[in-house]
């Protein structure tokens, strides 16, 4: 109940209309054969924003604030989220895809070969969750997207409008840390390749969010979208 309250709060806060509208397409399915969703919800002519709860298997704090934003309508805001991208490796409990690699270095941007924990596939776009995103991403071209990554505690901003990525920063509590672009990352190429769009990890601390902090994250992704 506790979530609930915390969710219709925020919703008042916010001055959102809670409508049913929320849109569920399948995007496609990872390697061994599990569902990839997007929700869409808010007003389909409105800015769109791409919100992407996990992509690293062992990361999956984010997607309890994906669960939380699908309740959402914003009117203003044409809102995709995925709460899973890397359903395989959430799982398995690792960070890697069925193929053992590494999506946020699978992305064109600069990518290199890389093996390990970070394996950056056989070439870029090698990976179909990496290609689903690629492609929801292409098609939207979303103003602002927010990759939702552990255990850094830190708001990673490397490339992207840094007004937004400060609102961010500061409405949830996550340190703003400008750091560099990766090699092959998903945020590294939305940033370098879709002129005028923000991207960026929202690193969070490394225990599942409460729903205080569920909240919290809620508030920051739809600050972050009217920002500056
Ligand atoms: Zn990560």
């Amino acid at each position: 109940m506790r979530t609930l309250a915390s969710v219709v709060a925020l919703v008042a806060a916010c001055a959102l209309a809670p409508l049913a509208s929320a849109r569920t397409v399948l995007l496609g399915r990872s390697w061994q054969g599990r569902p990839i969703h997007a929700v869409e919800v808010g007003n389909p002519s409105g800015t769109p924003v791409v919100v992407v709860g996990c992509i690293h298997g062992n990361e999956t704090g984010g997607i309890v604030i994906a669960r939380a934003l699908e309740r959402l309508s914003p009117r203003d805001l044409d809102l995709w989220i995925v709460p899973d991208l890397n359903p395989d490796g959430v799982a398995a409990g690792r960070r890697q895809n069925a193929h053992g690699v590494d999506l946020n270095r699978n992305f064109p941007w600069r990518w290199r070969p890389f093996s390990g924990v970070y394996a950056s596939g056989p070439h870029p776009l090698s990976e179909r969750e990496a290609r689903i995103a690629h492609a929801l991403i292409l098609r939207l071209r979303p103003h602002l997207t927010i990759w939702f990554h552990q255990h850094l505690d830190l708001v990673w901003a490397s490339g992207g409008d840094r007004r937004i990525e400060r609102k961010f920063a500061r409405v949830s509590g996550l340190p703003y840390h400008p750091l560099p672009p990766l090699a092959g990352s998903a945020i590294s190429w939305e940033n370098n390749t879709l002129p005028g769009t923000t991207a960026f990890a929202a690193e969070l601390p490394a225990a599942e969010p409460g729903p205080v902090a569920v909240a919290r994250y809620v508030r920051a992704v739809i600050a972050a979208a009217h920002a500056p």
